[in-house]
């Protein structure tokens, strides 16, 4: 059987599938009679055995190559294991007559809210690693297979009805051949990660679920969109060869990744790091980058049950400012809503979340959270070049709005006696039109700008970025695309401004090119795009890319514009040899 859906990140892979399902269990006061005590404590007991294998199952495959990870995988052998949670759950089935998924949610919710009140915030972290124990074992409970992406233990190919961005941030990316979803279209979350670990990625196949099974053996071919269930020898001789050449063609591009982004003709861009997750491997790209263009702080706030308090968020802030030294580092301040959504907030239910209370109109909704991830900013600003950047600017007044819920923290901690020579840019992203079509004005009242092209398009085309039904008309090569990034460009050139891109668009080397013919000198975009990107600035000159600009503003469609630039011999390669 073939399958079809949205090609988003290029490659082609075979092996077998793993279905995800991800687990959030729902406790429910339930009891039981005395008679049946003594087999719900074996249940119990035989859960605990069970989840035990599985932890110990996972430290044995990560010894070797990944000994942080081993550690946390043994502590949850120690929480699993310990007396005391033993001893308080089977007397609440033996005593309290309590159902024993119900007594197992009560004691191991207790010591979760026991962490979350200790001021310790290294002891607090720790309840992290409880809840997910409680989890295992309740998921094992009720019969549901392991679902954990940061501990596969063989290359797998993931198939689920769609991957949330907590899910992808912890992806174990050594076990993941391929991703493969029933949701989700160019520039959501899952393929922006797919994308920037490299990771093949074919998303939008309808009813995927329906029509593959866990442990089927599949072939994805991610350049034409399709996946192949039981291929026949034919088509596994071809997506094999396919793999091999583009993992060589990944292989010889990356020889560009640390060479200076000099133009053919000499002019010297910038290209950024776009940072989803601020873990080492992602960092390493400060040493060849010259700014971080895209700091997504969602990341700290995703999969926990708590929001993550000022300590932990200066902590992680310091860090990334710290690897950049004076190196700017744009911090966006926090981006939820739309299709990401957080455990420990609750979100209005809203029929169009990507036109609702999102981003900078939540945090304005809730200054108490704006103003504590503010503070942890201001505070570790002493420690690096910080570029404060809003997201889901529309208006000049939500800039102001902006401007004076940064001067309450600041008063705030000015008022506490908190070191106060904090030195920061302030800045916003451009990604509603409404903003980009006054550019002029938006340059006056801020530092830099960045544009974010996958949600401008989403606003410009009127068309949602994570619906594959309308993806057709999510149109990232529309020529209305470059003439708005064009104008905004001459505008903040013209204001002396710095501008930069850190959607998708900055990443893909033949829009990179155009972009740099209208104007733009600074790209930031995924680890993973940077060598592909550089390459091509490396043999393209400014002029001949203006030339292209030009011609690209002139078409029609954005089919036509795709076309051009797939032909246009000024774009072509050399090959690497
Ligand atoms: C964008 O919209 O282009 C952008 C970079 O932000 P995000 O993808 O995180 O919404
Ligand atoms: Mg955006």
């Amino acid at each position: 059987m073939v399958l079809k859906g949205n090609p988003v990140s290029p490659g082609a892979a075979l092996g077998h599938v793993h279905v995800y399902r991800s687990f959030s269990p729902e406790a429910s006061e339930s009891f039981i009679e005395k008679n049946a005590a003594g087999s719900e404590k074996k249940r119990y007991e035989e859960t605990r055995e069970k989840a035990a294998a599985e932890i110990q199952d996972i430290c044995n495959s990560l010894k070797n190559d990944d000994p942080k990870k081993t550690n946390i995988f043994s502590a949850h052998l120690d929480i699993l294991n310990d007396p005391a949670a033993y001893e308080e759950i089977t007397e609440r089935i033996e005593t309290g007559l309590c159902a024993g998924d119900w007594a197992i949610w009560n004691i191991y919710t207790k010591y979760i809210n026991m962490l979350l009140k200790t001021e310790d915030a290294v002891i607090r972290e720790r309840y992290v690693d409880f809840e997910d124990v409680r989890n295992r074992i309740l998921r094992i409970w009720h019969g549901f297979p392991e679902s954990n992406l940061s501990s596969l233990t063989a290359p797998v190919i993931v198939a689920a009805k769609d991957l949330l961005p907590s899910d992808t941030a912890t992806i174990d990316r050594r076990n993941v051949l391929a991703i493969i979803t029933e949701t989700g279209g160019s520039t959501s979350h899952s393929a922006i990660i797919a994308r920037s670990y490299g990771i093949p990625a074919i998303l939008g196949i309808p009813n995927l679920l329906d029509k593959i099974k866990h442990g089927a053996f599949a072939a994805v071919d991610a350049f034409t969109g399709e996946v192949f269930t039981e291929p026949d020898n034919e088509t596994i001789t071809l997506l094999s060869a396919k793999r091999e050449r583009s993992l060589k063609e990944a292989a010889e591009t990356k020889t560009f990744q640390k060479i200076e982004p000099i133009t053919a003709d000499g002019y010297r861009m910038e290209i950024g790091l776009n940072i989803g997750s601020a873990n080492d491997e992602e960092l390493a790209g400060a040493e060849y980058t010259d700014f971080a263009g895209l700091f997504r702080t969602e990341f700290l706030f995703m999969g926990r049950s708590t929001l993550p308090c000022e300590e932990e968020q200066f902590a992680a802030y310091r860090k990334v400012l710290e690897i950049f030294g004076k190196k700017p580092v744009y911090l966006r301040t926090l981006d939820i809503g739309g299709d990401k959504t957080l455990s420990c907030l609750e979100l209005p239910k809203e029929d169009n979340p990507f036109l609702g209370k999102r981003a900078l109109r939540l945090c304005f909704g809730n200054p108490g959270i704006f103003k504590t991830q503010l503070r942890a900013a201001l505070r570790a600003s002493v420690f690096g070049n910080l570029h404060l950047m809003l997201p889901m600017v529309g208006s000049i007044d939500d800039i102001r709005h902006a401007k004076a819920i940064i001067e309450e923290a600041r008063a705030e901690l000015e008022a506490e006696g908190a070191r106060n020579n904090w030195e920061y840019k302030l800045g916003i992203m451009i990604e509603v039109p409404s903003i980009a079509l006054i550019a002029d004005i938006a340059a006056a009242e801020i530092d830099f700008a960045s544009i974010g092209t996958n949600d401008l398009c989403q606003y410009l085309c009127a068309a949602d970025r994570m619906n594959p039904e309308v993806s057709g008309y999510y149109q990232s090569f529309h020529p209305a695309m470059f003439r708005l990034i064009g104008e905004t460009a001459a505008h903040f050139n013209r204001a002396g401004k710095p501008l930069s891109v850190c959607g998708e668009m900055g990443g893909n080397p033949l829009a990179a090119a155009v972009l740099t013919g209208l104007g733009i000198r600074k790209l930031s975009m995924g680890p993973a795009s940077i060598a592909p990107v550089k390459r091509m600035l490396s043999h393209l000159s400014v002029k001949n890319a203006e030339e292209i600009a030009d011609k690209v503003k002139g078409f029609c469609t954005a089919a036509e514009v795709e076309n051009y630039l797939e032909r246009e011999p000024l774009l072509k390669l050399p090959e690497i040899h």
